[in-house]
């Protein structure tokens, strides 16, 4: 359940909390990607400490490897990886469009080949809703269509017109989870209300947008944003997927959306990249051999509080473990960070304030160049 607590004055940001059965989640909130039951190299209770109030499973991921029997077997998903925190699981399909071998699309489902063993598997709105009903999930998925981009107008109205059909099966299918729609309709303002409104028709717990940061510029994906946050009923929590840096994340706090995952922050890490308020850094380069400052100054996250630049640097090139894991627990903390103060700001009314200052700070020392 969803409670709308404050609008930002001079933006469509929301002030919000959700309820599940396990757990409150303040919004707009950031949830940390745990594709294959993990958030990769944390504990939950790391995550917990860093403030994750929500995770993201993987249900194509999931399903293939170890299998939902397993899963089941275990309880359920949260007592399969330890996290009794509430978990949102994704119907899988993006997975199956963008991993495996498609073997044969039609209104029914998907049949593809997984990309681990090569075995024919088939994914349908049924399929989707019982595998994500088994894993026990707080909030569960509808199963889409998500076109590539670029797109024409009529492979995207043939997607959008599945991907209502398939969130109508959903919706039949359902159980007692919270189940989210996803609106497609690629770059057509026209088609993503079309496909807003009927979701909103059909009627579900929130909605995603989907088919963002598929490979568009970032000016057309904030536009898609705009073009279907327009038509969302402003007492259903809204949810960017796959989105973004903590800048791109102001940027749709200000469109009014809710939720967000990326698997941006961790991924990175693991290769040597610390998110910080001014950018990203790579802690290779060699100005950080003898540098004892902390990977980011002024950041109160445990590896800023213990180590130095210098020694960071030192572990990723040993290879050693802790590297990936104290970059992780860095990049993790400065989402949160950035969530909680754009929460405060919304809530005292000077979030566009905080929102600009901090995207001209972001993407001056990040050399981003907007899309215009
Ligand atoms: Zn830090």
């Amino acid at each position: 359940m969803y409670e709308l607590l404050a609008n930002d004055p001079d933006s469509s940001a929301r002030l919000g909390r959700l309820t599940t059965p396990h757990g409150v989640i303040d919004t707009p909130c950031f949830m940390p990607v745990g594709t294959q039951g993990t958030v990769k190299t944390m504990t939950p209770e790391e995550l917990r400490e860093l403030g994750a109030q929500i995770i993201l499973g993987n249900t194509y991921h999931l399903n293939l490897r170890p299998g939902v029997p397993i899963i089941e077997k275990a309880g359920g998903l949260h007592r399969f990886m330890g996290w009794d925190g509430p978990i949102l699981t994704d119907s899988g399909g993006y997975q199956v469009f963008s991993l495996a071998k498609l073997r044969k699309l039609s209104d029914d489902g998907v049949e593809f080949q997984s990309h681990i063993d090569g075995a024919t598997c088939f994914l349908g709105p049924r399929e989707a809703m019982q595998i994500q009903q088994k894993l026990g999930s707080d909030i569960a998925i509808v199963l889409d269509e998500c076109p590539p981009w670029p797109c024409d107008r009529d492979s995207a109205c043939k997607s959008v017109d599945r991907t209502l059909l398939w969130a109508t099966r959903c919706r039949e299918h359902g159980g007692n989870q919270e189940i989210f729609g996803i609106v497609q309709g690629s770059a057509y303002a026209d088609l993503r209300e079309r496909c807003a409104r009927e979701l909103v028709r059909i009627g579900f717990d929130g909605h995603a947008i989907g088919g963002v940061s598929v490979g568009e510029p970032e000016e057309l994906m904030l536009q898609q944003v705009e073009w279907t946050t327009g038509h969302l009923p402003a007492d259903k929590p809204r949810y960017a997927m796959g989105l973004g840096t903590p800048a791109q994340i102001l940027e749709m706090i200000a469109r009014g959306v809710d939720l967000f995952d990326c698997a941006l922050p961790t991924r990175v890490a693991r290769n040597g990249t610390a998110i910080t308020q001014r950018g990203s850094v790579n802690v290779k380069v060699a100005a950080y051999k003898d540098d004892l400052r902390p990977v980011e100054e002024g950041c109160a996250c445990y590896t800023c509080r213990r180590f130095t630049r210098a020694y960071v640097r030192h572990l990723f090139n040993a290879e050693e473990i802790l590297g990936l894991r104290l970059l992780t627990i860095h990049n993790l903390h400065v989402y949160f960070r950035v969530l909680r103060e754009a929460r405060e700001r919304i809530a005292a009314g000077t979030f566009a304030e905080f929102a600009r200052g901090f995207s001209a700070n972001y993407r001056r020392n990040n050399g981003e160049q907007r899309n215009a």
